[in-house]
């Protein structure tokens, strides 16, 4: 981010916040050569990431149906809806700053997993028996002695 009065490469951000409308980012910086201040506007790119399937389709990701998947993992347990947005947040930025177009529904699933285990171990064996679909109790008892 150059500055506008020195074309100084170096500033420092004061401020920053999200204006919902443009979908775009305002911060307040200042050049650390000249100590100018100014403003810029940095558009957030939302790039589509596609989530494969197992049998090869495509899907648009959807924050969601994480949400959705992890609140019933996590029902009469005692994990927060704000605790629930807040994984599925840090897993779409994951995702996202991961700059992968594609990514695998196995992927997906194991962070979700990951999340769900710190969090409560109960909600994470519930949602791993449901995604990983354990064919047979073997596996079912491999994991639940894993923990
Ligand atoms: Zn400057």
């Amino acid at each position: 981010m150059k500055c506008i009065y020195c074309g100084c490469e170096d500033s420092k951000v004061l401020d920053s916040r999200s204006t919902e409308e443009t979908n775009s980012i305002r911060r307040r910086r200042e050049c650390l050569n000249c100590g100018k201040r100014f403003t810029t506007y940095e558009t957030i790119e939302t790039v589509p990431i596609l989530v494969v399937k197992k049998d090869g389709s495509r899907q648009a990701f959807n924050i969601e149906k994480i949400r959705n998947g992890m609140i019933k993992a996590c029902e009469k347990r005692p994990v927060s809806i704000a605790q629930i947005d807040q994984m599925s947040e840090e897993i779409e930025k994951e995702i996202q700053n991961s700059l992968k177009q594609e990514i695998s529904s196995q992927e997906v699933g194991e962070m979700v997993m990951a999340k769900l285990k710190a969090v409560d171990e109960i909600a994470y064996v519930r949602f791993a028996s449901v995604y990983r679909q354990f064919k047979d109790v073997t596996n079912f008892i491999k994991l639940i002695t894993e923990m």
